[in-house]
């Protein structure tokens, strides 16, 4: 589990000298009992760090530039407790390279209707103050996000929690590697895309190691260590009859387990949170990585299979804005559809890669033959997804910038056995319907591979792509295509001059 009290949120309450030294007194009081609560919220993820009240232009620079030298701080609160003019802000605005969140709130939830007075009004007036703020955020085009309400009502402490996840995400990405194992699949185009532009929008360093490498440290392992991952995979899932006893299938687990080991030993060594494989570079390795890519998603790495490292890197994002919350992250696939009338839905799985945080029940280790790649038999993890709300997140390359793509879905339960496919699989039903989804998905040139995340609802990837800078377009149960297709192309003027 990625640890989210790594990751500070500086606080900042805006006021003015105008008012005297008693009101300034009482804002930096109620910011502090705000500031407390808020880090004592379980539903408010990241540590929540106080600074001085933003009142004069220098110091609100000085805030600012601190924050950018702050590597572990992961975004700003604002907050305009009195009317705080925002040309004092432009300054420390300007420079500013954190994740920004405006809330508009204020210390009292009701009017005190007998004793209000107008000291009560010039100490409580974000209603204006916040109007101020919000202003000079629009007419400098800033990336940010509002949440407004009363800052005790538990929907206003749920969406500052998601935004906190998405920028912890965002903080993750600033340092992070894809470690690529070989290149994208031969001929495949979605898979694509500018390394470079990546590095710039998402921080992440997209490079490539030799599979040799990987082939080596796996002959490396011992035994003994790959027994105790084994005993390890004896605690977590069911293992299929033939994996009890010793012989072919059982060395195959084992094998398994030797890659996840040299696996991890590379992304430690590279401090890479995410990877990719591709069945079509395997030299000195017996089987294609299955199991070991499901239990290295499990343990929290980004992982995209044929070389993309875009969905890698989203995975990764995506676990860790789901840290510690119920449900999963997975890389996923569409595969194929049940058109029946009234029962329409996806089969979504992979060729073996997909990660046993979303299963519903206890996930069962078999070794089967793999039709593709040219291998020995794989040792994999199989499971049916949990049923429940899902979103699926791809990001495309559309070489002038990415546009990530997002379809709210409702996972069902797979009624069949399907006793000839012996992979991990999800079965679910698309918003607004089969149809639509479909047909949006495929106007907006949204990917096969995706990101699959029960734990996590569309709110956390827009915050991130609004971080990031970059387009997402959203396929819920509100979603027309003819009206999706318009708005593409209004993007296309937008977009074009960023
Ligand atoms: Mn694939």
């Amino acid at each position: 589990m990625i640890n989210l009290k790594q990751f500070e949120f500086w606080f900042i309450v805006g006021s003015q000298d105008l008012y005297g030294e008693e009101t300034l007194k009482q804002v930096a009081e109620h910011a502090r009992i705000m500031s407390d609560e808020f880090d004592k919220d379980r539903a408010i993820p990241g540590r929540v760090v106080l600074k001085p009240t933003g009142k004069s232009p220098d110091g609100i620079r000085k805030l600012f530039e601190e924050a950018n030298a702050a590597s572990n701080c992961a975004g700003i609160i604002t907050w305009m407790h009195t009317f705080s003019p925002s040309k004092m802000w432009i300054g420390g605005l300007s420079i500013n390279k954190k994740p920004l969140l405006h809330l508009h709130t204020q210390f009292n939830r009701d009017i005190p209707w007998d004793s209000i007075d107008m000291d009560f009004m010039n100490l409580n007036q974000s209603a204006h103050g916040d109007r101020e703020h919000g202003y000079i955020y629009a007419r400098m085009r800033l990336p940010r996000k509002v949440v407004a309400g009363f800052w005790q009502d538990g929907e206003v402490r749920r969406r500052i929690g998601v935004w906190m996840r998405a920028a912890a995400a965002r903080n993750d990405g600033l340092d992070s590697v894809v470690l690529r194992l070989g290149d994208n699949m031969r001929e495949v185009a979605v898979t694509e895309g500018d390394k470079v532009e990546a590095q710039i929008k998402f921080g992440w360093q997209v490079n490539t190691w030799g599979i040799g490498d990987l082939a080596l440290s796996f002959n490396k392992v011992s035994g003994a260590e790959a027994e105790k991952t084994v005993k390890e995979y004896e605690a977590s899932y069911e293992l299929a009859p033939e994996l009890r006893n010793p012989g072919r299938a059982r060395t195959a687990m084992i094998e398994q387990a030797k890659i996840e080991i040299a696996l991890r030993q590379m992304l430690e060594a590279e401090h890479a949170g995410a990877f990719t494989t591709t069945f079509q570079d395997l030299h000195g390795l017996p089987q294609l990585p299955g199991l070991a890519c499901q239990r290295l998603m499990e343990q929290g790495y980004g992982f995209g299979a044929e070389g993309d490292w875009k969905q890698s890197m989203l995975v990764r994002a995506a676990k860790v804005m789901a840290s510690g919350l119920p449900g999963g992250v997975s890389f996923m696939e569409d595969y194929t559809y049940h058109f029946e009338p009234g029962r329409e839905a996806a089969l979504g799985a992979h060729m073996l890669e997909v990660c046993p945080s979303i299963a519903a029940g206890k996930p069962r280790i078999e070794v089967h033959p793999l039709g593709i790649g040219g291998k020995a038999d794989p040792a994999r993890i199989v499971f049916d997804a949990a049923p429940g709300p899902a979103v699926l997140a791809t990001v495309v390359d559309l070489g002038d910038r990415f546009r990530m793509i997002l379809n709210e879905i409702d996972t069902v339960e797979i009624e069949e056995s399907m006793p000839k496919l012996p992979v991990a699989r999800a079965l679910w039903k698309p918003r607004p319907n089969m149809r639509d989804a479909a047909e949006s998905w495929i106007i907006a040139g949204g990917a096969h591979h995706s990101a699959y995340a029960s734990a996590l609802t569309a709110e956390y990837f827009l915050d991130w792509a609004e971080m990031a800078g970059i387009e997402c377009v959203l396929i819920n149960g509100y979603t027309k295509p003819a009206r999706l297709r318009e708005e593409l192309r209004w993007g296309e003027a937008y977009w074009s001059g960023k």
